[in-house]
């Protein structure tokens, strides 16, 4: 396995593979690596015949320096890990090899589905993410990316930009993986107690409960919501950031369910913002 910290070196590994045939699989992670991540590795290298994962914590994405600041890191822990999943390249770079002092930042058109759910409660995110994401296409040059869908907003930001910049770049969706108990795996859950840990899972339980409701004919957006509402609150340590239900190809608001919705949250518990999601499938509504 190959550690490379220089941009300029990785690019130039990428375009010696690419001269060679290699098809490049590219995982980019904020290190701190967990089970959702190497299956995400291993979806990627059934798809290509070298792996480049990126471990790099991007100050530009966070709104909020200590969120930043306190965010897990391991890379000790993240080498070894990416050793036993047959990581070919490790490309753990530092904020100046991504960001050159004397660079331009190239202007960031964000597509309308940044806009709503994350764009609005952590503004500058995703000109931090696509900004990130693009520099390291370039330098990387996959063929095939990995996303989670834990991040459903990000992947769909993602797409949108590569269909928009013509790359020939396939995007690959994995689904979130969770603990036996439901918690979406999360570097974030590091930073919880053993209590705060069990706290959590409220997130899965609530969306579990919107979703068998869901199933059993409820179209009422309002009361879904609100079923997710009081489901998150019964547990007085979690505060609420949003709830939304949209539709899921647009991120807009919906005042039907006639097409897949996407359920997303985002909460607050002992301090550390969680995420978690569903897809609401209309194939599976029966009708009342
Ligand atoms: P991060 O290191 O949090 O930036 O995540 C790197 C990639 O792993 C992103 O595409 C995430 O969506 C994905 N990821 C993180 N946690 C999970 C999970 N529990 N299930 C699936 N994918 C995940």
């Amino acid at each position: 396995m190959k550690v490379i910290v220089s941009a300029s070196e990785m690019k130039k590994i990428s375009e010696e593979m690419r001269r060679a045939g290699k098809r490049i699989g590219f995982v980019p992670t904020m290190g701190a690596l967990h089970e959702g991540h190497l299956a995400l590795f291993r979806d990627a290298q059934r798809h290509s015949d070298i792996l480049v994962v990126s471990l790099f914590v991007n100050p530009t994405q966070f709104n909020d320096k200590s969120d930043y600041e306190k965010y897990p890191r391991d890379e000790k822990g993240d080498l070894k890990k990416c050793q036993g999943e047959g990581v070919d390249i490790v490309f753990c770079p530092t904020p100046v090899e991504i960001y050159p002092p004397n660079e331009k930042n190239e202007p960031i058109l964000l597509p309308p589905v940044a806009l709503p759910l994350e764009g609005l409660s952590r503004p500058g995110h995703f000109d931090g993410v696509v900004n990130v994401v693009s520099r390291l296409f370039k330098i990387v040059q996959p063929h095939l990316a990995v996303f989670g869908l834990k991040d459903y907003q990000q992947f769909r930001v993602i797409q949108e930009m590569v269909r928009e910049k013509n790359w020939e770049i396939t995007l690959l969706p994995h689904p979130i993986e969770r603990t036996p108990e439901g918690l979406a795996l999360s570097s974030r859950n590091a930073r919880l107690s053993r209590q705060g840990l069990a706290t959590a899972l409220v997130l899965s339980r609530s969306l579990k409960k919107a979703e068998s409701l869901f199933l059993k004919g409820e179209r009422n957006i309002q009361k879904l919501k609100q079923v997710l509402e009081e489901e998150i609150q019964r547990e007085s340590a979690v505060k609420i950031d949003s709830i939304a239900i949209v539709d899921a190809e647009t991120l807009q608001g919906i005042n039907e369910l006639k097409r897949p919705a996407l359920v997303s949250f985002a909460v607050f518990i002992e301090g550390v913002r969680l995420i978690d999601n569903c897809i609401l499938k209309t194939s599976q509504v029966r009708n009342p």
